[in-house]
């Protein structure tokens, strides 16, 4: 990654290379880079310096018109994403990249009791949330579970599978309806080779959450729903008559393969 840092750029700290700790110690992969989009310098000075010490590449970005061009033009496993940034907010730049044709995880920072904020951020294409003020410790483990689970991950047997008129690609991150893009955010992508992997067999949210999130407690539920709904808009023809993912009363949900 160049071209963006030269001089006082928008990551003041760069004194972390010394001290990078190896996530992945004995796999040889490189490391995940981060793209930070805060506009208060101390927060994201903050950020990239715990993200460096981590281990992860970082990058970032001060405004959503610096955020856009560096996420469309660079290579990133993930997006921490700021709503209330100058130029362009959040939810714009999440929904431009999208439109972009990215499917990089992105994880969006709102503020306290946005509750419409989140739900305006699911149908725009964002990953997961957190609300400031946050603890570092969750923003890093929301991070690392999203990177977990990002596509590209292997899958065991990967191939693509028909549904009727959805096709999904299960190695890569292409889902379609009829031939069209389907334009599912990585986690709807996630949640939708989860739900084809499994059709036929009521889920659980506990084990949706656990196998397609990484999260072990089950204080998110909520998440889950919130999730199915946006993949049925996008999923179904009738978004209110769902015929792919219908919904087990107490039990969670169920992919019906035709
Ligand atoms: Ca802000």
């Amino acid at each position: 990654m160049s071209g963006f840092s030269s001089g006082i750029g928008p990551c003041e700290s760069s004194s972390f290379e010394g001290v990078r700790k190896s996530r992945h110690a004995g796999a040889s992969r490189v490391s995940d880079s981060v793209l930070v989009v805060e506009d208060e310098a101390a927060l994201r000075t903050t950020l990239s310096d715990r993200l460096r010490y981590e281990g992860y590449e970082v990058e970032c970005a001060a405004n959503g018109d610096e955020a856009f061009e560096k996420a469309t033009k660079l290579t990133f496993d993930l997006i921490v994403l700021d709503v209330v940034l100058p130029r362009r907010d959040g939810f714009t730049v999440c929904r431009e990249i999208r439109k972009a044709g990215l499917i990089t995880p992105v994880l969006m920072l709102t503020a306290r009791g946005q509750t419409a904020d989140k739900v305006n951020g699911l149908k725009i294409g964002a990953d997961d949330y957190v609300t400031k003020p946050f603890a570092i410790e969750e923003l890093m483990a929301r991070i690392a579970a999203l990177l977990r689970r990002a596509p590209g991950a292997p899958a065991s047997d990967a191939r693509s599978r028909q549904f009727g008129s959805i096709q999904i690609d299960l190695r890569g991150t292409q889902a379609t309806r009829d031939g069209v893009p389907l334009n599912l955010s990585a986690r709807e992508f996630q949640l939708l080779r989860y739900f084809a992997q499994h059709a036929g067999r009521t889920v659980s949210r506990a084990e949706l959450l656990r196998e397609v999130w990484g999260y072990s407690a089950d204080a998110f539920t909520r998440t889950v729903d919130m999730h199915v709904a946006s993949l049925r808009q996008k999923l179904e023809t009738d978004p209110k008559q769902p015929t792919f993912i219908s919904t087990v009363q107490r039990l969670g949900y169920k992919f019906n393969p035709s």
